[in-house]
């Protein structure tokens, strides 16, 4: 979390942190005409400066910088605050089409939606397919026996908690579009942002449209404009602080029996590479395969008979079960990426 002026760059977990919070937002700087202002959390580091209320005559006014799951949770929970307090979302793309590939939302993110709005979190329920409560650990990717499981249940029943589950992204994005999407902007990208003298804060869009607002919160993702804005840094890059982990990865998505119904996920370990095998639900299994290697290795390595093959070739000798899998996957339902952190 980082805090300048009015700016707030937060990640998704923060983003549900703060939503999960009673947002009572409050304007610093004494005048009751400053404009800056702040989420609850934030008030502690001015201590010195007394925080005036917001009231119907003069509500605050969030801008959330992208609407993915950290600036959509965060959406719902002024939706739902009550509050004087409005929001706009800003988020880049034109149109929100549905990406894809499952999520695996643990305990304390189900806990914190919970917490956010009981009828959000039924309806998030009633897609999940729960693996907090089957076996999930490591195995040795050679020897295919188990060095570790992970007892996700039982930390999570002692505190009450929901156990971790999976959720299809484009399932959780529709269903925490539904109460905010009339003040979603697309086509409404970032690009960076200006503190005003009346402590209000103006966002930059593409094109040099501008937005105004008391607030933004930069929910934009790994490659945030918002966030290289407020460190005066490039959003990609050496100085950008995103690294590359070291890793690509290829993922796999398909319909799959030959899966072990007491398993939620399992990850293959051994050297330089790994393998994951989760149950993503109503009969779907997702894999990932991680190799380190260099960034951009995807061009400089050819893979004339198609990924599956390449892969196979590349974990020969391991776990038979990884074999199965990728084995019966198409060429159309892999994806390879490089990862980032
Ligand atoms: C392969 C893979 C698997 C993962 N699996 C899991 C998992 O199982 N469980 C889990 O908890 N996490 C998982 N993660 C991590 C998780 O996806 C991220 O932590 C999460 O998506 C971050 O959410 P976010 O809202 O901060 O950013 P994002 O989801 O990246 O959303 C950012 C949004 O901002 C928009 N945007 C970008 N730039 C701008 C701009 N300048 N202006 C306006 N809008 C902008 C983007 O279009 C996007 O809609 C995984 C990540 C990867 C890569």
């Amino acid at each position: 979390l980082e805090v300048r002026n009015n700016m707030l760059h937060c990640s998704a977990s923060m983003s549900l942190l703060l939503a999960a919070s009673t947002v009572n937002a409050v304007r610093l700087g004494g005048a009751p005409t400053m404009r800056r202002a702040v989420m609850p959390q934030m008030v502690a580091t001015s201590p010195q400066v007394q925080p005036d209320a917001i009231s119907a005559e003069a509500p605050l006014h969030v801008l959330i910088a992208g609407a993915g799951v950290g600036g959509l949770a965060l959406a719902n929970q002024l939706e739902l605050s009550n509050s004087h307090v409005t929001y706009t979302v800003l988020e880049r793309t034109n149109e929100f089409r549905k990406f894809g590939g499952p999520i695996q939302l643990a305990s304390n993110a189900m806990e914190s939606l919970k917490n956010l709005d009981a009828e959000l979190y039924s309806e998030i329920e009633a897609r999940a397919t729960w693996t907090g409560n089957r076996t999930n650990g490591i195995k040795d990717g050679i020897r295919n026996e188990w060095y570790a499981k992970f007892d996700l249940e039982s930390p999570a029943k002692s505190r009450g908690m929901p156990y971790t589950c999976v959720v299809e992204r484009p399932e959780l994005q529709e269903i925490m579009m539904r109460r905010t999407s009339k003040h979603i902007r697309t086509a409404s990208g970032v690009e960076s942002y200006r503190d005003n003298a009346d402590g209000s804060i103006t966002a930059v869009l593409d094109g040099g449209a501008e937005v105004h607002g008391d607030v933004l919160i930069g929910a934009d993702g790994i490659w945030s404009n918002v966030r290289a804005s407020m460190t005066d840094t490039p959003s990609r890059g050496d100085e950008s602080g995103v690294s590359y982990s070291g890793y690509t990865v290829f993922a796999g998505e398909l319909n799959y029996g030959g899966g072990d119904p007491e398993c939620g996920y399992k990850v293959y370990i051994g050297p330089g590479q790994y393998f994951v095998i989760t149950d993503i639900g109503r009969g779907r299994y997702q894999w990932y395969a991680f190799l380190a290697r260099p960034a951009d290795s995807e061009a400089s390595e050819e893979k004339p008979e198609g990924m599956g093959p390449y892969l196979r070739n590349l974990f020969e000798g391991w776990s038979p079960e990884i074999h199965d899998i990728v084995g019966v996957t198409k060429e159309s339902e892999i994806e390879q990426r490089d990862l980032y952190d």
